[in-house]
């Protein structure tokens, strides 16, 4: 098991390296390549899919995130 922050709402928490969800995220706008803070989409750039890192989500974050999934 390995401890870190969750993404989303900075909780410490363990997990299992192989079973954790990640999210992808830029460093540079603290969200996923592709988004801009606005909140609109535009194309990720290979530079910044390439500085991005994976960073650990919590369950909890993650059963959120589901519900606003549609269609899952
Ligand atoms: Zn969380």
């Amino acid at each position: 098991m390995e401890t870190g922050r969750c993404y989303a709402c900075k909780r410490e928490f363990s997990f299992d390296p192989g079973e954790v969800v990640t999210f992808l995220v830029d460093p540079e706008t603290g969200l996923p390549p592709g988004f801009t803070a606005l909140g609109s989409f535009r194309p990720a750039t290979p530079e910044a899919v390439g500085r991005s890192a994976d960073l650990p989500v919590c369950p909890d974050c993650v059963e959120r995130a589901k519900r606003f999934q549609p269609g899952s």
